[in-house]
C-alpha cells in the first residue's frame, strides 16, 4: 500500500466504470477515456469496468478491450446488482493510488480526471465533481434532486451539494476505508462523505448521455433517495413518535371540547367526528408502521450474511495472468 516500497514507480489511477447495457456508448467511452488517461503526465492508469448484468453484449465488448489492452480490467457480476453495488465492486478491485468513479455514458467527461488528479496531488483525499450544467436532464429530475439533498442535509450530518453525483476521485486511504463499509443498501456518495479526510470539489459541465437511455427510472431514483436517508438518519422513526405525540395532544384537546359541549347540554350527533378521528388515527398508525417497516426491512437486509455481489467472470488480472 505504501508507495515507499517502490519509489520509482509512477502513481496509478484506477478508473471505475459501472456498465449496464451500454453497448451503444461503450466504444466511444473506451476511445475517449484511454485517450484522456494516456495523456496524463507522470501517471499510469487502469480502467476497471464492472459489467452489472448487461444483456446487450456489453460484456463481450469489454472482454475484447481487456484482451487488446493490458490496462483494461473487467469484472462481470452474475446479474444486475444496481449502480451503487457495481461501483462498490469496482472500488474493491481497483489497485490505484487513487480511484475515480465515472459513468460509462460519457456524461462525465474523462478529461476532467486530469483536474481531479491535480487536486489529489495538492493533498486532497476526495475530489468530487460539481455539475455546472446538466444538459439533457428533465426539470423534474433537477427539482427533485435539489429537494432531496436539502432534506438529506437537514436530517443528517452528511452534506452533499445537489449537483454532485458519483463522479469523484478518492485517495487510496479513502478507498481502503470505503472497502470496510459493507452495507448492502448503499448510498456511495454519502459513505464517501462519511469517511471524511480533506475533501474538495471541482466544477465541470455534465454532458448529455452519449447514447442509449438512463438506467435510473423514477422507481430506482426513489429507492436511491430512501437508501440515502435511511442509511444515515433515524429521523423518520422519530417523526413517527412526534406524529404520535401531536395527535395525542390533539385528541386530548378534542376530548376537552367534547366534555364542555356535553356540560353545556349540546346533543351532538357524533358519527362524523368518530369517523374522522378513526380514519385520521388509522392513517397515522399506518404511516408509522410503514416507516418502522422500512427500517426493519433494511435491518433484515443487513442481517442476512449474503455477499454484496457475486462475480461471474473476473478479467481483472489481465490476459497474461495464469488461468485467465
Ligand atoms: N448502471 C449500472 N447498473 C444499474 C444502472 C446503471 O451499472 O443498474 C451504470 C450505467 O451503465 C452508467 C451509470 O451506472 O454507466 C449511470 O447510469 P445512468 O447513466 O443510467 O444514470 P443517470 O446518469 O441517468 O443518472
Ligand atoms: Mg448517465
Amino acid at each position: 500500500m505504501a508507495p515507499s516500497s517502490q519509489p520509482a514507480r509512477e502513481p496509478l489511477v484506477s478508473l471505475v466504470v459501472p456498465v449496464f447495457n451500454e453497448i451503444e456508448a461503450i466504444d466511444a467511452f473506451y476511445e475517449r477515456a484511454t485517450q484522456a488517461l494516456g495523456a496524463l503526465e507522470g501517471m499510469a492508469y487502469e480502467i476497471v469496468f464492472i459489467d452489472d448484468g448487461s444483456v446487450d453484449g456489453s460484456y463481450q465488448r469489454l472482454a475484447q478491450f481487456a484482451k487488446q489492452n493490458a490496462r483494461i480490467r473487467v469484472l462481470k457480476l452474475s446479474r444486475n446488482f444496481g449502480h451503487q453495488i457495481a461501483i462498490s465492486a469496482g472500488i474493491d478491485f481497483a489497485k490505484g493510488d487513487c480511484a475515480v468513479i465515472i459513468d460509462a455514458d460519457l456524461q462525465d467527461p474523462p478529461e476532467v480526471v486530469a483536474d481531479m488528479i491535480a487536486k489529489w496531488r495538492e493533498g486532497f483525499d476526495v475530489v468530487y465533481g460539481v455539475r455546472s450544467d446538466r444538459a439533457g436532464e428533465t426539470p423534474i429530475k433537477l427539482a427533485t434532486a435539489t429537494m432531496f439533498y436539502r432534506l438529506l442535509g437537514r436530517l443528517t450530518n452528511i452534506h452533499i451539494p445537489a449537483n454532485v453525483g458519483d463522479f469523484r476521485l478518492m485517495s487510496r486511504r479513502v478507498v481502503e476505508q470505503l472497502k470496510q463499509l459493507r452495507e448492502k443498501d448503499r448510498f456511495v456518495r454519502g459513505l464517501v462523505s462519511w469517511v471524511g479526510f480533506p475533501q474538495t470539489s471541482i466544477t465541470y459541465k455534465r454532458d448529455r448521455r452519449f447514447a442509449g437511455e438512463t438506467k435510473y427510472p423514477f422507481r430506482k431514483m426513489l429507492k436511491f433517495a430512501f437508501d440515502g436517508i435511511t442509511s444515515f438518519s433515524t429521523m423518520p422513526l422519530k417523526l413517527a413518535t412526534w406524529t404520535g405525540y401531536a395527535s395525542a395532544i390533539l385528541a386530548v384537546l378534542y376530548l376537552l371540547s367534547v366534555f364542555v359541549q356535553k356540560l353545556m347540554g349540546y346533543t351532538v350527533d357524533g358519527w362524523a367526528t368518530i369517523m374522522v378521528a378513526m380514519l385520521f388515527m388509522g392513517s397515522v398508525q399506518l404511516i408509522c408502521l410503514g416507516i418502522l417497516g422500512e427500517y426493519l426491512g433494511r435491518v433484515f437486509n443487513e442481517v442476512k450474511p449474503r455477499p454484496m455481489y457475486i462475480v461471474e467472470e473476473d478479467l481483472t488480472s489481465g490476459p497474461d495472468a495464469p488461468g485467465a
